[in-house]
């Protein structure tokens, strides 16, 4: 555990140096190109990474073609299964190293991460390694048709290499979404982190060798997107399928490079999440979701809500309700357990929102709560932080009501009828995630159906089931995964019809 109080600096620890892992092993790259990951709490360097070349990617992904066929491809369902339970169970002995590298890249707090985001990385190996015991194999379906009598037995068969892409809003959480469910279907995988955040699928590179796992299964290759690392991954003819988590106009890069290839693809994009809140609501308990849905992880999860409809009637105790909420989080050390606030990614990503901060003044919004740079101390003061910010007042085709800023920030509109509110929360490209907050469960789920998103929460905000379906309509990404969806995604089904006439 990384040693607490207020006093100790954002990072724990003298830069690390990563190597990629490829075939197995950490290697330095075959380019000599370096770059750094900075924690953005105090902006500090807490890793030197080797930035990998094209020829590191071939040879990743040469390694991953192998293994398909090695002693990975040998092993049974239920053996697989084992060491996906053992790599979970790696996973939480090291939780504490998995939480610091994790703080270490993104600031995150030490609550969320060590309780939450590591144990739940983990936990995702157990689950898919259960879905796919129990969900492999497919009923036979017996056939008489004029062309004989037949009986088919769809099979399933790994996908392949899988390409993994990942953001850097929760690094671990949406980096084992992919590979435990990858690894449980039989694949082999080239996975590259954000370059914001590179630390714990690296980390999770000497994970898969204690738990068994033979070499080539597993890669790491880090770097950029565009005209680095990430392209050549996408770009290279011997990966069957990419899945992808990011932004959308990446997302739209991702899936032209996959046209040549033909490798599947899953896109899991932004959002311009809406959230409406009745008046015959839980009031606390609609205030308390959600300021969560909107300030969490400092607004930086794809689910959180920058759009807010309130019905007129409690329009204006509800906006008091919520700057009270935000103007209580408080910025500070992230392994300190009393800072509820955590810095943005990165100075580059601050920059992007304060553009949004001038863009909601020049459109005339009535800033009321935030709206600049939160105020820090020491080490701090040279850390990503920003105030969480509460805007009114606005058209719903200004800016920052139209596009994704991804940080701590909503606008709040009054509404005065059920289909005014549903036209205003599928007034938007993205269909990601929506929240309803009403006390009428038949209006709510009356509601509920008529949003274009890919999930709707009522009452309640980011309660996340891992055998539900995950996605979104519109810009916000193609197919479906979690339980049954991801075996769809990550295997090949074989149909055997063996003739009985
Ligand atoms: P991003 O698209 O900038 O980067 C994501 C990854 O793609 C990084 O690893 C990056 O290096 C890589 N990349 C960038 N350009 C590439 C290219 N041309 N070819 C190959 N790889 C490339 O996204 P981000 O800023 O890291 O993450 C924030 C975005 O992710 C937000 O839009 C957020 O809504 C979205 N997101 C969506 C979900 C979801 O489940 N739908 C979850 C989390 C985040």
């Amino acid at each position: 555990m990384p040693p607490e109080g207020n006093a100790r600096p954002a990072t724990t620890t003298k830069p690390r140096r990563l190597h990629n892992f490829i075939d197995g092993a950490y290697a330095q790259s075959a380019g000599a190109k370096t770059f750094e990951s900075r924690c953005p709490a105090d902006n500090s360097i807490v890793a030197i990474v080797d930035e990998a070349s094209r020829a590191d990617v071939d040879q990743a992904v040469s390694s991953a073609r192998a293994a398909l066929t090695g002693p990975w491809g040998k092993i049974s369902l239920d053996e697989r299964a084992a060491i996906l339970h053992s790599i979970a169970d790696l996973i939480d002995e090291r939780a504490a190293d998995f939480a610091d590298a994790e703080i270490s890249d993104t600031g995150k707090l030490i609550g969320p991460t060590l309780n939450g985001e590591i144990p739940r990385g983990a936990m995702q190996f157990r689950v898919f390694a259960d879905i796919a015991k129990d969900g492999f194999a497919m009923a036979p379906i017996a056939s008489q048709t004029p062309m004989g009598k037949a009986a088919n037995y769809p099979e399933r068969a790994p996908k392949g290499v899988i390409a993994t892409i990942c953001p850097w809003n929760l690094p671990f959480v949406l980096s084992t979404w992919k590979i435990a469910p990858a690894l449980a279907c039989g694949n082999t995988l080239v996975v590259k982190p954000s370059e914001e955040t590179p630390m714990t699928a690296t980390l999770l590179g000497a994970v898969m060798n204690d738990a068994g796992v033979p070499p080539g299964v597993y890669n790491v290759v880090n770097g950029f997107g565009a005209g680095s690392t990430g392209a050549f991954l996408v770009a290279h003819p011997d990966i069957n399928a990419i899945t992808f988590t990011g932004e959308t106009r990446t997302g739209a890069a991702i899936m032209a490079g996959a046209a040549d290839g033909i490798k599947d693809i899953s896109l899991e994009l932004g959002g311009k999440n809406p959230g409406i809140i009745f008046a015959d609501c839980d009031f606390e308990k609609a205030v308390a979701g959600t300021a969560a849905s909107v300030f969490h992880n400092c607004g930086q999860v794809c689910l959180c809500t920058e759009r807010l409809y309130v019905e007129r009637v409690i329009f204006d105790k509800f906006v008091a309700a919520l700057k009270a909420k935000a103007e209580a989080l408080k910025p500070g050390n992230p392994r300190d357990p009393a800072t509820t606030l955590p810095p943005l990614i990165s100075i580059g990503h601050r920059e992007k929102v304060l553009d949004y901060f001038k863009a909601a003044h020049d459109d005339g919004a009535t800033v009321v709560s935030g709206g600049g740079i939160a105020q820090t101390d020491g080490a701090l003061v040279e850390g990503a932080w920003i105030e969480p910010t509460i805007w009114t007042g606005l058209s719903e085709s200004s800016r920052v009501v139209k596009e994704e800023v991804f940080g701590p920030v909503c606008h709040i509109q009054p509404f005065d009828t059920e289909d005014e509110a549903v036209a205003y929360a599928n007034d938007s490209d993205y269909g990601l995630a929506a929240t309803v907050w009403s006390g009428d469960s038949t209006r709510a789920r009356r509601i509920a159906s008529q949003i274009e998103v890919g999930v709707v929460w009522v009452n309640g905000w980011m309660i996340r089931e891992l055998r539900s379906p995950f996605g979104g309509f519109k810009h916000s990404g193609i197919g479906r995964e979690g339980g049954a969806f991801s075996l769809d995604f990550y295997t090949e089904i074989r149909n055997v019809c063996v003739s009985e006439g």
